[in-house]
């Protein structure tokens, strides 16, 4: 299959022109929505009958990630394929990628999937990058467990494979919490994190063509609740610029150093060192768009999954513009049960009242506490605007994480 695949385009056995995903969680809603628009056929492998995508995908394969059977469906219907999923196996996108253009690759998608070897490529392309990661330790025995330098402690010791949102990690203060908190988690491989007193955290979309042309957007501010994403604001002086500028540097230099084709997020903490900006360390990396990029679909002339589209099509990756300064709210599942755990519905009516607000809901029928069900995308003419009427909307729907924003 040669690149670029024109949009609208069908080829000479009468097949439209198909772009796929796998995976069908709402990141990959939204890339269906993109591709769609601009005149594509979609395909979703996800063997969840209910996903989000699956349900608006022209095409919905329901196997498993690795059925041998699935692959061949995908490949058979899709020109190129792309992932919303991390944590989709490499191997899956390795065999794709032996008969269709596969953006991110597996060796991208291997490195985020396993925080030993993201944090390796963060130390490795710190260099040319200028940030780096937060002091760790690897543990995967119990000597690698014993022999934890002290000045790690008090930290955070991660599941090197499969975290999100918070999930698989265990906050310690010394080495006899650590040592029951790794068994707690059976065994498996870990990376213990130096706990950082965290003044703020960002992160940085950015998409690679296969040409290795870059774009991206400006650096998001991020509040987290309980290690889940609650709040991102975007707007003009949402960060100092220096430490803006310097962030979307570093993961410029991280997506060139492994060759990187897609979308990329990477996250970041701010930390006090004294200096009033604080220090940048680079914290993981997504790739594929990512939640503090979901205002760009309201608030850009372009949006992440348009560039998502874009970039693993191979056409042109064209320099996103912010035509308002924006903050995205989270909806998780808990808003849809009250005080009593009785389940509520949301004052939707309230919400949508208020100007400027863009309410992205999943199609997911069933609420759980901390399930990302959907998000609200607040635009305005200025910042304050957009803070105030943010700060109404939380308020109205009991949404914390707005008193960290200036
Ligand atoms: P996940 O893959 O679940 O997003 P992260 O490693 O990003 O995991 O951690 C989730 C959140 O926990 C971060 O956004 C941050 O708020 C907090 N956190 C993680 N690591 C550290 C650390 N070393 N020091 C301080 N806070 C941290
Ligand atoms: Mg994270």
């Amino acid at each position: 299959m040669r690149l670029p695949i024109f949009p609208g385009s069908v080829d000479a056995s009468g097949q439209p022109a198909t772009l796929g995903v796998m995976g069908g969680g709402q990141l990959g809603r939204m890339f269906v929505h993109a591709a769609q628009r601009l005149g594509y056929f979609t395909a979703v492998l996800d063997p969840d009958p209910a996903s989000p995508a699956g349900r608006v995908s022209h095409h919905h394969i329901q196997t498993a990630y690795s059925d041998a059977n699935g692959l061949k469906q995908l490949a058979a219907l899709c020109a190129a394929i792309t992932t919303e999923f991390e944590n989709v196996p490499a191997d899956a996108l390795q065999i794709l990628a032996a008969t269709r253009p596969v953006a991110p690759g597996a060796a991208a998608v291997a490195i985020a999937q396993n925080r030993i070897e993201e944090k390796a490529h963060f130390t490795a392309s710190a260099g040319v990058a200028g940030v780096t990661c937060a002091p760790y330790a690897v543990i995967e025995t119990a000597a690698q467990l014993a022999a934890v330098p002290p000045d790690l402690l008090p930290g955070i010791l991660k599941t090197a494979r499969m975290g999100y949102d918070g999930k698989g990690q265990v906050r310690v203060a010394n080495m006899a919490e650590l040592a029951v908190a790794w068994a707690g988690l059976k065994g498996v491989s870990c990376v213990l994190e130096k706990l950082l007193p965290l003044k703020a955290e960002c992160s940085v979309i950015v998409a690679r063509g296969w040409d290795g042309a870059i774009t991206g957007f400006a650096p998001q501010y991020n509040v987290h609740v309980a290690g889940i994403l609650a709040v991102t604001a975007a707007y003009e002086g949402n960060m100092p610029p220096a430490l803006a500028q310097r962030a979307r540097a570093a993961t410029e230099s991280i997506a060139n150093h492994i060759g990187y084709v897609g979308v990329l997020c990477v996250e970041f903490f701010v930390i006090d060192d004294g200096s009033a900006d604080g220090a940048l360390v680079v914290n993981e990396m997504a790739p594929r768009p990512h939640n503090s990029g979901h205002y760009t679909m309201d608030a850009c002339d372009v949006s992440q999954f348009d560039l998502q589209v874009h970039a693993m099509a191979g056409l042109p990756l064209p320099l996103p513009r912010q035509h308002s300064p924006a903050i995205m709210l989270n909806l998780l599942g808990d808003l849809w049960f009250n005080a009593a755990g009785r389940p509520q519905a949301p004052d939707w009516q309230a919400v949508l009242a208020l100007p400027g607000t863009h309410l992205h809901l999943y199609g997911k029928l069933e609420a759980r506490a901390g399930r990302k069900m959907g998000h609200l995308t607040i635009t305005g003419a200025d910042s304050a605007g957009v803070r105030a009427v943010a700060r109404q909307a939380a308020q109205l729907l009991g949404l914390p994480g707005l008193d960290a924003l200036a």
